[in-house]
Protein backbone atom coordinates (compact mmCIF):
# COMPACT_ATOMS: atom_id res chain seq x y z
CA UNK A 1 0.00 0.00 0.00
CA UNK A 2 1.21 3.10 -0.69
CA UNK A 3 1.47 6.14 1.52
CA UNK A 4 -1.75 7.97 0.46
CA UNK A 5 -3.52 4.46 0.85
CA UNK A 6 -2.74 4.37 4.45
CA UNK A 7 -2.96 7.86 5.28
CA UNK A 8 -6.98 7.07 3.91
CA UNK A 9 -7.38 4.35 5.79
CA UNK A 10 -5.81 6.15 9.07
CA UNK A 11 -7.89 8.98 9.04
CA UNK A 12 -11.19 6.44 8.31
CA UNK A 13 -10.12 4.39 11.35
CA UNK A 14 -10.10 7.54 13.45
CA UNK A 15 -13.39 8.53 12.11
CA UNK A 16 -16.56 8.57 14.04
CA UNK A 17 -19.16 10.81 12.19
CA UNK A 18 -18.56 10.98 8.51
CA UNK A 19 -20.14 13.27 5.96
CA UNK A 20 -20.06 11.54 2.55
CA UNK A 21 -20.98 14.19 -0.60
CA UNK A 22 -20.83 14.10 -4.45
CA UNK A 23 -21.94 16.60 -7.73
CA UNK A 24 -24.88 18.23 -8.12
CA UNK A 25 -27.37 17.24 -10.97
CA UNK A 26 -25.84 13.54 -9.47
CA UNK A 27 -25.83 10.35 -11.88
CA UNK A 28 -25.52 6.74 -11.09
CA UNK A 29 -21.25 7.34 -10.73
CA UNK A 30 -21.91 9.78 -7.79
CA UNK A 31 -25.05 8.02 -5.97
CA UNK A 32 -23.70 4.83 -6.27
CA UNK A 33 -20.30 5.58 -5.11
CA UNK A 34 -22.05 7.68 -1.92
CA UNK A 35 -24.11 5.22 -1.37
CA UNK A 36 -21.25 2.59 -1.85
CA UNK A 37 -19.09 4.21 0.27
CA UNK A 38 -21.64 5.62 3.38
CA UNK A 39 -23.03 1.49 3.61
CA UNK A 40 -19.33 0.44 3.96
CA UNK A 41 -18.36 3.42 6.67
CA UNK A 42 -21.72 2.33 8.28
CA UNK A 43 -20.75 -1.07 8.44
CA UNK A 44 -17.46 -0.57 9.68
CA UNK A 45 -19.75 1.23 12.63
CA UNK A 46 -19.06 5.12 11.78
CA UNK A 47 -22.07 7.69 11.64
CA UNK A 48 -22.91 8.49 8.58
CA UNK A 49 -24.85 11.50 6.25
CA UNK A 50 -25.09 11.10 2.51
CA UNK A 51 -25.45 14.57 1.55
CA UNK A 52 -26.53 15.24 -1.96
CA UNK A 53 -26.92 19.05 -2.78
CA UNK A 54 -29.93 17.90 -5.77
CA UNK A 55 -31.01 15.22 -3.61
CA UNK A 56 -31.43 11.55 -5.29
CA UNK A 57 -33.56 11.64 -8.74
CA UNK A 58 -36.40 9.32 -8.04
CA UNK A 59 -34.77 6.95 -10.92
CA UNK A 60 -32.47 5.86 -8.75
CA UNK A 61 -34.79 5.35 -5.75
CA UNK A 62 -33.95 1.31 -5.82
CA UNK A 63 -30.75 1.86 -4.75
CA UNK A 64 -29.87 0.00 -0.91
CA UNK A 65 -29.35 3.03 0.91
CA UNK A 66 -31.24 5.40 -1.27
CA UNK A 67 -33.80 6.31 1.90
CA UNK A 68 -30.53 8.15 3.54
CA UNK A 69 -30.00 10.52 0.83
CA UNK A 70 -30.28 14.35 2.78
CA UNK A 71 -29.78 17.49 0.64
CA UNK A 72 -28.08 19.74 4.21
CA UNK A 73 -25.84 18.54 6.55
CA UNK A 74 -26.73 18.66 10.04
CA UNK A 75 -23.72 18.54 12.90
CA UNK A 76 -20.55 17.95 13.05
CA UNK A 77 -18.29 15.95 11.45
CA UNK A 78 -14.83 14.15 11.78
CA UNK A 79 -14.68 13.44 8.30
CA UNK A 80 -15.90 14.81 4.72
CA UNK A 81 -15.31 12.82 1.99
CA UNK A 82 -16.15 13.79 -1.59
CA UNK A 83 -16.70 11.60 -4.71
CA UNK A 84 -17.21 11.49 -8.04
CA UNK A 85 -16.88 15.61 -8.03
CA UNK A 86 -14.18 17.87 -9.59
CA UNK A 87 -14.06 20.55 -7.80
CA UNK A 88 -15.80 21.91 -4.54
CA UNK A 89 -18.50 24.38 -6.54
CA UNK A 90 -19.80 20.79 -8.32
CA UNK A 91 -20.15 19.98 -4.42
CA UNK A 92 -22.85 22.77 -4.46
CA UNK A 93 -24.66 23.72 -1.01
CA UNK A 94 -23.77 20.27 0.52
CA UNK A 95 -20.55 21.67 2.09
CA UNK A 96 -22.43 25.09 3.12
CA UNK A 97 -20.91 26.09 6.55
CA UNK A 98 -18.32 23.30 6.24
CA UNK A 99 -14.72 23.05 5.50
CA UNK A 100 -13.76 21.60 2.14
CA UNK A 101 -13.24 17.63 2.20
CA UNK A 102 -10.92 15.87 4.03
CA UNK A 103 -10.68 12.97 0.82
CA UNK A 104 -11.85 13.44 -2.42
CA UNK A 105 -12.24 10.07 -4.79
CA UNK A 106 -12.65 10.56 -8.02
CA UNK A 107 -11.88 10.28 -11.88
CA UNK A 108 -12.13 13.30 -13.23
CA UNK A 109 -9.46 14.47 -15.38
CA UNK A 110 -10.05 18.09 -14.80
CA UNK A 111 -10.11 17.99 -10.95
CA UNK A 112 -8.64 20.54 -8.85
CA UNK A 113 -7.51 18.14 -6.16
CA UNK A 114 -9.98 20.31 -3.75
CA UNK A 115 -9.36 17.79 -0.92
CA UNK A 116 -6.60 17.25 1.91
CA UNK A 117 -5.76 14.11 0.91
CA UNK A 118 -6.86 13.58 -3.22
CA UNK A 119 -7.47 9.92 -4.55
CA UNK A 120 -8.00 11.03 -8.16
CA UNK A 121 -7.53 8.80 -11.16
CA UNK A 122 -8.25 9.91 -14.61
CA UNK A 123 -7.83 6.20 -16.59
CA UNK A 124 -10.57 5.09 -14.09
CA UNK A 125 -13.87 4.23 -16.11
CA UNK A 126 -15.66 5.43 -12.97
CA UNK A 127 -15.35 6.14 -9.28
CA UNK A 128 -16.78 3.10 -8.10
CA UNK A 129 -14.27 1.20 -10.24
CA UNK A 130 -11.50 3.17 -8.10
CA UNK A 131 -13.56 2.18 -4.66
CA UNK A 132 -13.99 -1.60 -5.88
CA UNK A 133 -10.09 -1.53 -6.05
CA UNK A 134 -9.40 0.36 -2.99
CA UNK A 135 -11.55 -0.17 -0.29
CA UNK A 136 -10.40 -3.29 0.99
CA UNK A 137 -7.21 -1.54 1.93
CA UNK A 138 -9.14 0.62 4.04
CA UNK A 139 -10.83 -1.82 5.98
CA UNK A 140 -14.28 -1.60 4.46
CA UNK A 141 -15.93 -4.50 3.45
CA UNK A 142 -18.66 -5.33 0.01
CA UNK A 143 -21.90 -6.76 0.75
CA UNK A 144 -24.65 -7.05 -1.52
CA UNK A 145 -26.43 -3.91 -1.43
CA UNK A 146 -22.50 -1.94 -1.52
CA UNK A 147 -21.84 -4.22 -4.76
CA UNK A 148 -25.47 -3.45 -6.15
CA UNK A 149 -24.35 0.54 -5.81
CA UNK A 150 -20.91 -0.04 -7.06
CA UNK A 151 -22.19 -2.24 -10.22
CA UNK A 152 -24.53 1.10 -11.02
CA UNK A 153 -21.59 3.32 -10.91
CA UNK A 154 -19.72 1.32 -13.51
CA UNK A 155 -22.54 0.42 -15.73
CA UNK A 156 -23.89 3.98 -15.65
CA UNK A 157 -20.24 5.74 -16.40
CA UNK A 158 -19.54 3.24 -19.04
CA UNK A 159 -22.82 3.75 -21.08
CA UNK A 160 -23.22 -0.43 -19.92
CA UNK A 161 -19.45 -1.18 -21.10
CA UNK A 162 -19.14 0.59 -24.05
CA UNK A 163 -16.83 3.13 -23.31
CA UNK A 164 -13.12 3.03 -24.63
CA UNK A 165 -12.17 3.01 -20.76
CA UNK A 166 -13.99 -0.27 -20.06
CA UNK A 167 -10.87 -2.14 -19.04
CA UNK A 168 -10.29 -6.08 -18.84
CA UNK A 169 -10.08 -4.68 -14.54
CA UNK A 170 -14.16 -3.07 -14.92
CA UNK A 171 -15.62 -5.97 -16.23
CA UNK A 172 -13.53 -8.28 -13.76
CA UNK A 173 -14.72 -5.88 -10.88
CA UNK A 174 -18.31 -5.96 -12.32
CA UNK A 175 -18.10 -10.20 -12.44
CA UNK A 176 -16.68 -9.93 -8.42
CA UNK A 177 -19.72 -7.17 -7.62
CA UNK A 178 -22.59 -9.92 -9.34
CA UNK A 179 -20.79 -12.60 -7.34
CA UNK A 180 -21.22 -10.46 -4.62
CA UNK A 181 -24.62 -10.27 -4.84
CA UNK A 182 -25.90 -7.49 -7.68
CA UNK A 183 -27.99 -8.08 -10.24
CA UNK A 184 -26.58 -6.60 -13.14
CA UNK A 185 -29.76 -7.37 -15.35
CA UNK A 186 -32.02 -5.52 -12.81
CA UNK A 187 -29.59 -2.86 -12.03
CA UNK A 188 -28.40 -2.09 -15.88
CA UNK A 189 -32.19 -2.23 -16.96
CA UNK A 190 -33.32 0.74 -13.78
CA UNK A 191 -30.56 2.92 -14.76
CA UNK A 192 -30.14 2.72 -18.47
CA UNK A 193 -32.58 1.31 -20.26
CA UNK A 194 -36.35 2.14 -18.81
CA UNK A 195 -37.38 5.51 -19.28
CA UNK A 196 -40.85 7.88 -18.86
CA UNK A 197 -43.45 8.83 -21.38
CA UNK A 198 -42.48 12.33 -20.92
CA UNK A 199 -38.44 11.95 -21.14
CA UNK A 200 -39.42 10.12 -24.10
CA UNK A 201 -41.62 13.16 -25.37
CA UNK A 202 -39.16 15.43 -24.57
CA UNK A 203 -36.51 13.98 -26.50
CA UNK A 204 -38.69 14.45 -29.60
CA UNK A 205 -38.52 18.07 -29.11
CA UNK A 206 -34.75 17.93 -28.85
CA UNK A 207 -34.71 15.35 -32.05
CA UNK A 208 -36.83 17.59 -33.86
CA UNK A 209 -33.98 20.32 -33.37
CA UNK A 210 -31.77 18.61 -34.42
CA UNK A 211 -28.55 20.61 -36.43
CA UNK A 212 -25.24 19.55 -38.16
CA UNK A 213 -22.55 21.62 -39.15
CA UNK A 214 -18.85 20.93 -39.36
CA UNK A 215 -18.33 17.99 -37.53
CA UNK A 216 -20.71 19.06 -34.84
CA UNK A 217 -23.89 17.78 -34.28
CA UNK A 218 -26.53 19.75 -31.69
CA UNK A 219 -29.86 20.38 -30.54
CA UNK A 220 -31.54 22.70 -27.96
CA UNK A 221 -34.46 21.76 -25.28
CA UNK A 222 -36.37 24.49 -23.78
CA UNK A 223 -38.14 25.10 -20.69
CA UNK A 224 -41.29 25.28 -22.90
CA UNK A 225 -40.11 21.77 -24.24
CA UNK A 226 -40.78 20.60 -20.82
CA UNK A 227 -43.78 22.06 -19.80
CA UNK A 228 -44.84 20.18 -23.33
CA UNK A 229 -43.82 17.28 -22.70
CA UNK A 230 -44.36 16.94 -18.58
CA UNK A 231 -40.57 15.74 -18.02
CA UNK A 232 -39.91 17.53 -14.51
CA UNK A 233 -36.11 17.31 -14.54
CA UNK A 234 -34.13 20.35 -15.76
CA UNK A 235 -31.38 17.93 -17.73
CA UNK A 236 -31.11 16.63 -21.17
CA UNK A 237 -33.26 13.44 -19.97
CA UNK A 238 -29.73 11.66 -21.43
CA UNK A 239 -30.37 12.76 -24.92
CA UNK A 240 -26.88 13.19 -25.72
CA UNK A 241 -26.19 9.69 -25.11
CA UNK A 242 -29.09 9.27 -28.41
CA UNK A 243 -27.30 12.05 -30.40
CA UNK A 244 -23.95 10.65 -29.68
CA UNK A 245 -24.25 7.90 -31.85
CA UNK A 246 -24.62 9.86 -35.04
CA UNK A 247 -21.87 8.35 -37.24
CA UNK A 248 -20.09 10.58 -38.92
CA UNK A 249 -20.25 13.58 -36.12
CA UNK A 250 -16.47 14.58 -34.07
CA UNK A 251 -18.87 16.21 -31.34
CA UNK A 252 -22.45 16.29 -29.90
CA UNK A 253 -23.79 19.22 -28.28
CA UNK A 254 -27.43 19.71 -26.07
CA UNK A 255 -27.88 22.90 -24.72
CA UNK A 256 -30.92 22.93 -21.82
CA UNK A 257 -32.14 26.21 -21.10
CA UNK A 258 -32.42 26.72 -17.37
CA UNK A 259 -33.33 30.43 -17.22
CA UNK A 260 -33.13 33.78 -19.42
CA UNK A 261 -29.48 33.66 -17.91
CA UNK A 262 -28.30 30.57 -17.25
CA UNK A 263 -28.02 27.55 -19.69
CA UNK A 264 -26.40 24.12 -19.12
CA UNK A 265 -24.25 22.68 -21.68
CA UNK A 266 -23.34 19.01 -22.64
CA UNK A 267 -20.20 17.71 -24.72
CA UNK A 268 -19.53 14.58 -26.24
CA UNK A 269 -16.49 13.81 -28.39
CA UNK A 270 -17.11 11.25 -30.85
CA UNK A 271 -13.64 10.86 -31.94
CA UNK A 272 -10.66 9.79 -29.86
CA UNK A 273 -8.65 13.17 -31.53
CA UNK A 274 -11.13 15.57 -29.67
CA UNK A 275 -10.64 16.34 -26.30
CA UNK A 276 -14.36 17.92 -25.26
CA UNK A 277 -13.18 18.40 -21.29
CA UNK A 278 -10.91 21.30 -22.35
CA UNK A 279 -13.90 22.84 -24.66
CA UNK A 280 -16.11 22.89 -21.29
CA UNK A 281 -13.20 24.09 -19.36
CA UNK A 282 -13.41 27.67 -20.92
CA UNK A 283 -16.90 27.85 -19.90
CA UNK A 284 -16.12 27.55 -16.17
CA UNK A 285 -17.26 23.42 -16.50
CA UNK A 286 -15.27 20.07 -17.12
CA UNK A 287 -15.17 16.72 -17.01
CA UNK A 288 -13.71 13.97 -19.29
CA UNK A 289 -11.69 13.84 -22.59
CA UNK A 290 -14.75 12.06 -24.32
CA UNK A 291 -17.96 13.65 -21.56
CA UNK A 292 -18.12 16.78 -20.49
CA UNK A 293 -20.20 19.75 -18.96
CA UNK A 294 -20.40 23.60 -18.16
CA UNK A 295 -23.32 25.87 -16.88
CA UNK A 296 -22.88 29.11 -19.01
CA UNK A 297 -23.60 32.37 -17.67
CA UNK A 298 -26.02 33.54 -20.23
CA UNK A 299 -29.20 32.86 -22.47
CA UNK A 300 -29.93 29.56 -24.77
CA UNK A 301 -29.34 31.85 -27.67
CA UNK A 302 -25.77 33.23 -26.59
CA UNK A 303 -24.87 29.61 -25.24
CA UNK A 304 -25.26 28.41 -28.71
CA UNK A 305 -23.06 31.46 -30.41
CA UNK A 306 -20.29 31.13 -27.99
CA UNK A 307 -20.24 27.28 -27.58
CA UNK A 308 -20.35 26.35 -31.39
CA UNK A 309 -18.20 29.14 -32.42
CA UNK A 310 -15.41 27.69 -29.24
CA UNK A 311 -16.04 24.35 -29.96
CA UNK A 312 -15.26 24.99 -33.54
CA UNK A 313 -12.06 27.09 -33.27
CA UNK A 314 -11.06 23.36 -30.82
CA UNK A 315 -11.86 21.09 -33.13
CA UNK A 316 -9.49 23.05 -36.06
CA UNK A 317 -6.76 22.76 -33.29
CA UNK A 318 -4.61 19.92 -33.49
CA UNK A 319 -4.36 18.43 -29.95
P1 LIG B 1 -23.09 15.90 -18.44
O1 LIG B 1 -22.97 16.49 -19.80
O2 LIG B 1 -23.74 16.78 -17.45
O3 LIG B 1 -23.64 14.51 -18.48
O4 LIG B 1 -21.60 15.78 -17.90
C1 LIG B 1 -20.59 15.10 -18.56
C2 LIG B 1 -19.37 15.03 -17.69
O5 LIG B 1 -18.88 16.34 -17.42
C3 LIG B 1 -19.61 14.41 -16.32
O6 LIG B 1 -18.47 13.65 -15.99
C4 LIG B 1 -19.73 15.56 -15.40
O7 LIG B 1 -19.29 15.24 -14.11
C5 LIG B 1 -18.87 16.63 -16.04
N1 LIG B 1 -19.48 17.95 -15.86
C6 LIG B 1 -20.71 18.32 -16.23
N2 LIG B 1 -20.96 19.62 -15.91
C7 LIG B 1 -19.85 20.06 -15.30
C8 LIG B 1 -19.48 21.32 -14.71
N3 LIG B 1 -20.32 22.37 -14.70
N4 LIG B 1 -18.25 21.41 -14.16
C9 LIG B 1 -17.40 20.36 -14.16
N5 LIG B 1 -17.69 19.16 -14.70
C10 LIG B 1 -18.89 19.00 -15.26
MN1 LIG C 1 -20.73 11.79 -12.10
MN1 LIG D 1 -18.02 9.35 -12.62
Amino acid sequence: MNDLQIKIRDRIKAATRVLVTSHIRPDGDAIGSSLALGLALQDAGKQVQVVLSDGLPGSFRHLPGSEKVKTKADGEFDLIISVDCSDLKRVGKALDGYRPPDIVIDHHSTNEAFGELNLIDPQAAATASVLARYMHNWDLSITAPIAANLLTGLVTDTLGFRTSNTTPEVLRQAADLIELGADMTRLYYLSLVRRTFPATKYWGAGLSNLKRADGIVWTELTIADRKASGYTGNDDADLISVISSIDDADVAIIFTEQNKSKTKVSWRGLKPNVDVAQIACQFGGGGHKAAAGAEFSGSLAEAKEHVLETTLKALQLPI
